[in-house]
Order: structure tokens, then sequence, then C-alpha cells
């Protein structure tokens, strides 16, 4: 199965959503939903892509902002997201105590499950819970590939100052689930270039 990856980026929050589609079957999904949903939408109509998820890798507002355009443009698929982040995109609860609500309530939310799979057509995701900037994140898995949202970046890890962060838990997650993996795995973040694991082990100031 080849899996082609691209990613658009907003231009306020330089927040990355990616299109993961498999090259025989033109299933896709679309991980995370920034503020630019325009661009992925334009992508999946260029590719003929038959985009059947939304995956979340955690519900802050850029990441999620482009919800209802990609479900008016891709139809009513299922929004996946970790239960601890569930009521955020389904009944529009705050994510942050520091911010006010969102505006979202959606329909057909499923979850992502730690250790458990998620099918999306002919993808299959591997979940893996990597919390601590929020309480739901979620890196998912495919192939060589890690979209690890806003947990792990090229150089950076996520941000723990929030009042439901945990900081030792992120250090703890990224060590256990992340750094675990094979040196060539590509990772894709929520914000900024790729890398991959072997070069965060060796080089990630705040995990060396
Ligand atoms: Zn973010």
């Amino acid at each position: 199965m080849g899996i082609r990856v691209e990613v658009t980026t907003d231009r306020r929050f330089g927040t990355n959503s990616y299109l993961i589609e498999d090259d025989r079957t033109h299933d896709a999904v679309v991980i995370d939903a920034n503020l630019e949903p325009d661009l992925v939408i334009a992508l999946a109509r260029e590719r003929g892509a038959n985009v059947r998820a939304i995956l979340l890798t955690h519900t802050d507002l850029d990441h999620i902002a482009g919800l209802h355009e990609l479900l008016e443009a891709f139809g009513e698929i299922p929004v996946a997201v970790h239960d601890a982040e569930r009521e955020v995109v389904a009944e529009g609860k705050p994510l942050r105590r520091e911010f006010g609500p969102i505006a979202t309530k959606i329909d057909g939310v499923s979850s992502l499950v730690e250790g458990e799979s998620y099918r999306a057509g002919s993808l299959e995701f591997e979940v893996l819970h990597t919390p601590g900037h929020s309480p739901g994140g979620v890196t998912l898995k495919i192939d060589g590939y890690l979209f690890t949202g806003d947990a792990l970046f090229a150089g950076s890890i996520g941000r723990s100052d929030f009042a439901n962060s945990d900081g030792p838990a992120l250090i703890e997650g990224i060590r256990s689930k992340l750094l675990s993996q094979g040196d060539e795995m590509i990772v894709h973040s929520g914000h900024g270039p790729a890398t991959t694991i072997g070069r965060e082990r060796r080089m990630n100031p705040f995990l060396t």
C-alpha cells in the first residue's frame, strides 16, 4: 500500500492540515482542520481523493476551526477524536479554561482509542495517546509516518503551561510512545516542518 502525504498550512497560526491518501484506492483522511480548510479541500479535489474521515490530534481552536467547512465539502463523514476531548467537538465545550467556548457542534463524532486502530476506508491508523499538551492529545501512526499534533515538533515540544496541560506526562508520552519508534519514522507535526524520530532523539533540546 502506498501512502501519499500532503500538507497545507494556514497563514494565521501556521497550523498544518494533512491529506493522507491511499495511492491505490484513493481513500483518504484529513488530519486536523486548520483555519484555511479551503486549501486541503482544493488539494483533495485536485487529486480525486475520497475523504472518508477527519482525524483530530487534539482540539485547540487552530486544529478544529475548519471542521464545519470540511464537513460541508466532504459530506457527513466521521470526525474522530480522543474521548477526553470529545465534548469540545460534540458540544462546543471549551478545551481551555483560558479561552472562551467554540461554536462547534458536530454529530457523528467517533473515538480514537489508545492502542486500537482506526480504520477509514482502506487506511488504517494506529492510535497512540500522547497527552500533556492537552488531555486527549493523540499521535496517529500509519506506515512510516507519525502525525504528532502539538506533542512533538521538529526541535521542540508542545506547550504545557495551560491549566489542563501536564508537562511530565507530555515528556513521558513522547519518550515511551514516540522515541521508542524507529529512527527513520517520519514525524509530521501540528506546526512547522517534518522531521524524523532519529533526529529528534539526537537533537531535540527538550528531550536530550
Ligand atoms: Zn496547535
